[in-house]
């Protein structure tokens, strides 16, 4: 008999008992054991979080009233509370989707923090209204209102950084949110509720009903909800995309990528190998913005090949609550199957596998695939245009600079991609060439203060950075002076 670990939702302030009787097994990535069961929503649950989300926002004394600065101290409770959880909030995260617990502690145990206090500064300094003298003799105030009820859809693979890209421009502005969390991570979504309800966002602020795809698809389609904010798969994306489309309701998308990490010829593989892993395979290649094509300059290829083989080859593989522990499981039985397929049919296709390939020896419970190298991959195989997220990097030949841009920027996907070389100013003239939302030179670290996204299959708008208020907000301009101007 397994034990619940929790029993509501957490809406309007309270956790609220389950409209369905369902539940969802929180299991072990690394171990396969059973951890316990946890209530996933219905649509009716989905229904009681709008409607006390909507009641804050309408309420004429409510958030979006508050001054700039009343907003800012809360979330900065928010972020205090987030931070006496933070081992924890790393622990269930790890648990549940393998991310090895030294990045969970780094990212969901800490990362969302920084991004609420970002934005809690930032909108302590920002004027939301501003006056400007018309030309054509009046004045006009123009202002900056929150969006209004926003849904947040996110998805498993970094459940708690990926809300707050939503959570912290949202509440900046005065927006209140209905947060779907997936249903692989439900447990690291209750104790997010705990923080919310020990910091001082007013009740009905954020509501949060994690659940799966069905539930999402009426969080998005919901009369009382003015904007979808949607991280997940390129097909999923589609299908937000053409709802609001059909509603005319405003939305990003975070999707899909398949970037392309470039190796320039004078790159110093002994010393950039770590954030190399970094930028290509980090939390067990589960990240959207990895540059799984490493592209290598003919000149160099067997060097370069050698050198990613050795240290992949290397890579502790174990459990993700280890601290030691490199790369862990996948997070599902499903998505190993996914990852083996792409490497089947990477061998089908006759292409090399130079280290992994298989299921790491002595690890028998747990989704594990090794990390794995294909050599001499072509552009145009599957492995090399579609997304396989897991820990699998192509390494793809190329002539010279011009043909390298021609290869990374040949994808449906245009989201990260890194250039490795040991002058900067070389990789950064590289990068400007690069189409995708953001890129980086030696490194690729997605910073609160620098918007993140993509163009292409990978998505419409930007999270992070002032540009992230952009999407949750209404402008209104007020034209002044009127009367025989
Ligand atoms: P997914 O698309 O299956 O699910 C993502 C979320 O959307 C989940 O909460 C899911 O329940 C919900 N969902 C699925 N279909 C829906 C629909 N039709 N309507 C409403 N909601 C729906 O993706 P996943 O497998 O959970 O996550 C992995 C994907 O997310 C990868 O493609 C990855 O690249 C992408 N991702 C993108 C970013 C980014 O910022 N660009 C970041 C992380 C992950």
């Amino acid at each position: 008999m397994s034990s619940n670990l929790y029993d509501g939702f957490y809406i309007d302030g309270a956790w609220s008992r389950p409209s369905s009787p369902e539940v969802v097994e929180v299991v072990s990535a690394s171990t396969e054991e059973l951890v316990g069961t946890a209530p996933v929503g219905a649509n009716g649950d989905i229904d009681a979080a709008v409607a006390a989300a909507r009641r804050a926002f309408d309420d004429p004394n409510g958030w979006q009233h508050w001054s700039r600065v009343a907003r800012a101290d809360a979330m900065e409770s928010l972020a205090d509370a987030l931070d006496s959880r933070s081992g924890e909030m790393a622990r269930r995260v790890a648990t549940q989707n393998g991310m090895p617990v030294s990045v969970a502690n780094g990212f969901e145990g800490a990362f969302p923090q920084t991004v609420l206090r970002y934005y809690a500064a930032l909108i302590r300094e920002t004027d939301l209204e501003e006056t400007r003298q018309g030309l054509l003799g009046g004045r006009i105030r123009v202002r900056r209102l929150p969006v209004g009820v926003v849904g947040a859809i996110v998805p498993w693979n970094f459940p708690q950084t990926l809300a707050a890209f939503k959570l912290g421009p949202a509440l900046a502005l005065g927006c209140t949110l209905v947060i779907k969390p997936s249903p692989e991570t439900v447990w690291d979504a209750h104790l997010f509720a705990e923080a919310v309800h020990e910091s001082s966002i007013p009740d009905g602020v954020i509501n949060i009903v994690p659940g799966g795809r069905e539930i999402g698809a009426h969080l998005v389609a919901h009369p009382g909800v003015d904007k979808i904010a949607f991280t997940g798969s390129t097909a999923a994306g589609r299908k937000v995309a053409q709802t609001c489309g059909r509603l005319l309701r405003p939305v990003t998308l975070e999707l899909g990528g398949k970037s392309a990490a470039i190796v320039l010829d004078d790159a110093d593989l002994n010393t950039q190998m770590r954030a190399m892993f970094d930028a290509t395979m980090i939390n067990n290649g589960q990240t959207c913005y990895l540059g799984t094509r490493v592209l290598a300059p003919r000149s160099r290829y067997d060097e370069v090949l050698d050198a990613l083989t050795t240290f992949v080859g290397e890579l502790q593989v174990g459990d993700a609550l280890d601290p030691g522990t490199e790369i862990g499981p996948l997070a599902s039985a499903g998505q190993r199957d996914r990852v083996e397929s792409y490497i089947e049919s990477g061998r089908d296709s006759g292409f090399t596998i130079t280290t992994g390939g298989g299921r790491p020896k002595g690890l028998d419970r747990g989704w594990f695939v090794e990390p794995t190298i294909f050599a001499n991959v072509d552009n145009t195989a599957s492995i090399a245009r579609d997304e396989i997220f897991g820990p699998v990097l192509v390494v793809i030949q190329y002539d010279d600079i011009d043909d390298a841009v021609a290869i990374a920027n040949d994808s449906e996907f245009g989201l990260g991609g890194s250039v490795w070389s040991t002058d900067a100013e070389r990789g950064e003239s590289v990068a400007r060439r690069i189409l995708t939302g953001t890129v980086g030179v030696n490194n690729f670290l997605s910073d609160p203060v620098a918007p993140f996204g993509g163009i292409k299959s990978s998505g419409i708008g930007r999270e992070l950075g002032p540009e992230g208020l952009v999407s949750y907000q209404n402008l209104q301009s007020i034209y002044l002076d009127g009367g025989g101007n």
